[in-house]
């Protein structure tokens, strides 16, 4: 381990650009922080101006280092994690956007998706790239720019017109457009990329309108990708760590081996298994991706998505307005037994995997006369748990592979009683660690890696501590009930809307 020295962690996300300066214990020593706007121009568009982008990020790096007091000849590298499959399109020559960037919760090529499903390219792209058919996804937001921004047919003609995601459009501007490359884990997740083969895929880019040129180099998670010019800091700093957020807070919670896995419980949940050098493939809707890739050795996993969770902490506390925050669930949910009955589901926007179910809606059953807001508070936290449950249970089968313990992160993670309740559920053991902030840490432990700040991973894992552990507690005839009623309202919220 290499003592005195820092890595600056960009954390590049949906509503805001952070960045994280860690020393080389894995401790936090700085960061900054800068929301940036979101742009709604039609029903069901999400777009963000990819200049403010850059903006805020060089705010945010600026403040991470000045917050920490250390001189920038500190900082041995640069590592970027990044909000997944949002799309930037820019002029090679000017280096500049020509449209906004289009966000992955942008459903403005559903049209586009429902006729690749038509032409029967499901299975190919399930296949091929581990994904489903879905407007989240980049390879059809470049399809989009293609067929309705001008300037963009007028580039590809030339050459000069660049895609990337936005670890891409991190790395081409703060090297001044030395770097056009992007890693194996954002590649994953453009419906382009080849998983297996790992390379762009000639009948996707075909389908899709896209040019060879106007796709990244695909590089390994952890390597020097390129410098970052000296205008930032007044000398050049290598990009040495790169990875898509889920993918990045998997590595920092050190889940290294086939087997492990890792929820973060934010607006919605990710779950993520590590499967190993070998993809798993799912049937129901998991999506089968790249963790990272480092030292020509490949890490499959299997991803799982609950679309909402913190959230509806939130709609307890801004729209019905029983609590004042989200600790004062928890508080309340603790004074009570048990939910009284009642089960909530957190449908909110449909249901994903593994019901599938676009037209459920959230519902609140059970409910009686001496139904209190604690017992409403005990079941939306539970319906966190129960919809992750149901992820994990789904992943262990199609997986193959029984999970040992679950590390965990994001807002949510720090309730106390959701924790508990969800190792009590799996009857497995829960971490929660030392660090919360394991994406921007993950991606700073492949720079690390990289530049030799950490020797090995073995090293990364002696700067991972589990801080809080929680262990079942639950009788197995109180779980079954509890899944069971969840299973009975889960069917009840199906098809509503
Ligand atoms: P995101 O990255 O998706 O914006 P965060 O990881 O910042 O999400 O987590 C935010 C979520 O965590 C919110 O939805 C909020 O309801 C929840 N949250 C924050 N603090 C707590 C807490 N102490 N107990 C329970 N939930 C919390």
């Amino acid at each position: 381990m290499k003592v005195g020295r820092y890595i600056l962690s960009i954390d590049q996300g949906t509503t805001s650009s952070r960045a994280v300066l860690f020393d080389s214990f894995g401790e936090i020593a700085g960061m900054g922080q800068r929301e940036f706007t979101q742009y709604y121009p039609q029903p069901g568009y999400v777009e963000h101006d990819a200049a403010e982008i850059i903006e805020t990020t060089l705010y945010a790096m600026r403040a991470a280092v000045n917050e920490a007091g250390i001189s920038p000849d500190d900082i041995e590298a640069i590592s970027i994690t990044n909000q997944r499959e949002t799309t930037v399109a820019w002029d090679a020559d000017t280096g500049l956007p020509i449209c906004n960037a289009i966000v992955w919760q942008c459903r403005r090529t559903s049209p586009e998706c429902e006729r690749l499903k038509a032409a029967g390219m499901g299975e190919y792209i399930k296949k091929t790239t581990g994904l489903v058919i879905d407007p989240y996804f980049s390879g059809t937001k470049m399809k989009w720019i293609m067929e309705n921004v001008p300037k963009a047919k007028e580039l590809a003609r030339l050459g000069k017109l660049r895609f990337g995601t936005i670890d891409t459009w991190l790395i081409y501007t703060l090297t001044e457009g030395k770097a056009y490359v992007t890693d194996f884990s954002n590649a994953s997740r453009t419906m382009l990329f080849d998983i297996h083969n790992l390379k762009w895929d000639k009948r996707l880019m075909e389908e899709l309108l896209i040019p060879e040129s106007a796709l990244p180099e695909v590089s390994e998670s952890s390597g020097i990708v390129g410098m970052c010019g000296n205008a930032l800091f007044g000398r050049e700093i290598p990009i040495a760590g790169v990875a898509g957020d889920q993918h990045a807070a998997l590595f920092g919670q050190c889940c290294f081996e086939r087997g492990m896995v890792k929820n973060t419980y934010g607006t919605g949940c990710f779950v993520l298994m590590n499967t190993g050098n070998k993809p798993a493939e799912s049937s129901n809707g998991l999506l089968t991706t790249i963790g990272w890739m480092i030292d020509g050795k490949v890490s499959y996993v299997l991803e799982g998505s609950a679309f909402n969770a913190g959230s509806a902490i939130q709609w307890l506390r801004d729209e019905l307005q029983i609590i004042e925050s989200a600790q004062e669930c928890d508080r309340l949910a603790e004074t009570v037994e048990d939910s009284g009955g009642t089960a909530f589901v957190p449908a909110f926007t449909g249901l994903g995997a593994p019901y599938w179910d676009m037209y459920a809606r959230g519902a609140f059953l059970g409910i009686t006369r001496g139904t209190t807001k604690a017992h409403m508070c005990r079941a939306v936290l539970e319906s966190i748990a129960l919809e992750s449950y149901d992820l994990f249970a789904l992943m262990g089968k199609e997986a193959g592979i029984e999970i040992d313990e679950l590390r965990v992160d994001g807002g949510a993670s720090r309730s106390d009683f959701l924790m508990r309740y969800q190792s009590g559920l799996l009857n497995k053991k829960v971490c929660r660690p030392h660090c919360l902030e394991t994406t921007a840490l993950g991606s700073a432990m492949m720079a690390g890696l990289a530049v030799g700040i950490w020797e090995n991973i073995d090293e990364l894992k002696s700067i991972w501590r589990c801080d809080t552990e929680y262990l079942p507690d639950m009788l197995g005839e109180n779980r079954d009930a509890d899944i069971d009623r969840w299973h009975k309202a889960v069917e009840k919220s199906k098809a509503w809307a």
